[in-house]
């Protein structure tokens, strides 16, 4: 029998994880599948239980069971914890375990910059922004900071981390030389023409990071770029916390421009 992976999340639209991890299974001859769990949270106790019983070998954890599994596991990471929320389940021997990867994620794509960005401002304060602070502060990026439509939500990010809190309006007014897009402007659907920030408030040089892979080319990056900027697409971020995933659960590292290459296959068709 296969070994069984699959994602949790209600409602749980299209998600483009199954096509990554079975590419990747099939790829290192692995005898696992994975499997799309559109999962209710009343059902959530119950799954808990059948993936230690039948078992189940791993999970990725999405919307809105990323805080309410962490009373379903073992043992979670410090980094979840931080987090406050799991966006990975897997064991270590008998013990189910709950990590987040989306940090790994954010953090990868950045990795190669020569020099990294000394300021970050991330736009957003749901679950994405905290893993967004979470990474730049990993990076040792001296002065980091967040702005929200909703202040309060900023403030509360904030104080978690230790990080400066700016007002919605006044985001712009400071030269940044990392700007992250945590929030859906931009998104394809009724957001997909609006940005969170104006194309003539982009400093030359600096990175914009939008977090949002569908559409591939948002407004936010297209904007940056023509205003000189180096970009990072949200898809960056999905396929580097899908990796991270991947090696949890297997010890074995996916092809990462074989996975690259999957996933534009599938966003542009
Ligand atoms: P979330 O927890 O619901 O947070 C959404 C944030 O966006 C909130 O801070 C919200 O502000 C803000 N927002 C929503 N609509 C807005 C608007 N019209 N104007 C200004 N701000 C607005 O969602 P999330 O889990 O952080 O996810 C956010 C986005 O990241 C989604 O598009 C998701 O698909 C994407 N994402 C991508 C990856 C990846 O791998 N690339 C991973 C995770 C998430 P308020 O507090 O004022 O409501």
């Amino acid at each position: 029998m296969p070994r069984a992976y699959g994602i949790i999340g209600w409602p749980l639209g299209h998600t483009m994880s199954p096509a990554l991890h079975n590419w990747g299974f099939a790829e290192l001859g692995l005898d696992a599948h994975y499997t799309a769990w559109p999962l209710e949270p009343v059902d959530l106790p119950a799954f808990m239980e059948r993936v230690r019983t039948e078992p189940v070998q791993g999970l990725s954890v999405t919307i809105p069971h990323k805080r309410a599994v962490m009373a379903h596991l073992d043992r979670i990471s410090d980094r979840a914890r931080a987090i406050g929320a799991v966006n990975t389940v897997h064991w270590d021997g008998d013990v189910l375990c709950g990590e987040n990867t989306d940090v790994v994620g954010v953090v990868a794509p950045l990795c190669s910059l020569d020099p990294l960005p000394r300021s970050a401002m991330v736009l957003g304060a749901g679950g994405a922004a905290r893993a967004a602070v979470a990474g730049f502060l990993e990076l040792d990026i001296p002065r980091v900071a967040v702005a929200n439509r909703t202040l309060d939500k900023a403030r509360s990010l904030a104080a978690d981390f230790g990080v400066a809190c700016v007002p919605w309006g006044e985001r712009m007014d400071a030269r940044w030389e990392l700007v992250c897009n945590t929030t859906p402007l931009g998104m394809s659907g009724d957001l997909a023409d609006l940005t969170p920030w104006d194309a003539d408030r982009f400093a030359e040089g600096a990175v914009a990071y939008d977090i949002v892979y569908n559409p591939l080319q948002t407004r936010f990056l297209a904007e940056a770029k023509a205003a000189g900027c180096h970009t990072v697409s949200g898809l960056e971020m999905f396929l580097h916390q899908g990796l991270a995933q991947f090696r949890l659960w297997t010890g074995q590292d996916m092809d990462e421009a074989g996975a690259r290459r999957l996933l534009l296959a599938a966003l542009r068709s």
